[in-house]
């Protein structure tokens, strides 16, 4: 009888640390794969990276802007672009707050997005807030380098 009991808990004892294998096995490969871990981390890395060129570039941009009225006056025209799309987008849909789609907004505008001559990044906003570049007001005081329209 002693002999039965025991290989009984053997038995069991193994099927426990099958269950904990597959088991085991099943949670790494499902949750803890090594290779999504190394795409996702990469893939935070360079979004992060892009998002610092990206600020960067805006930042230099501001500097190189001061006192290029040419390139001031085409950003005014693309930002003001940008804001005649938005409402025909709003317009057309009945839609009174919040953002529209971009897709809408680049379809709107024909030749896609424009970008500012002097580098600097375009935030569309939502309806009822103009868009921006991220130059602003490039020089001190002068309005004629200025990277935005506050009314239009
Ligand atoms: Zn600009």
């Amino acid at each position: 009888m002693a002999g039965v009991r025991s290989k009984k808990k053997i038995f069991l004892t193994l099927a426990g640390l099958m269950v904990l294998a597959v088991g085991g096995a099943g949670f790494y490969l499902g949750y803890f794969d090594e290779d999504d871990i190394n795409r996702v981390s990469r893939k935070a890395y360079y979004e992060g990276k892009g998002a610092l060129n990206d600020a960067e570039r805006a930042l230099n941009a501001g500097s190189s802007a001061k006192g290029d009225y040419g390139a001031a006056a085409k950003c005014r025209q693309n930002l003001k672009k940008i804001e005649t799309a938005k409402r025909s987008v709003a317009g057309r849909d009945g839609q009174a707050v919040g953002y529209v789609s971009k897709g809408d907004l680049i379809k709107a505008m024909g030749s896609g997005m424009p970008k500012c001559p002097a580098g600097g990044i375009y935030t569309i906003n939502p309806l009822n807030s103009m868009p921006k570049c991220s130059v602003g007001s490039a020089g001190a005081g002068d309005p004629k380098d200025d990277h935005f329209v506050n009314n239009f």
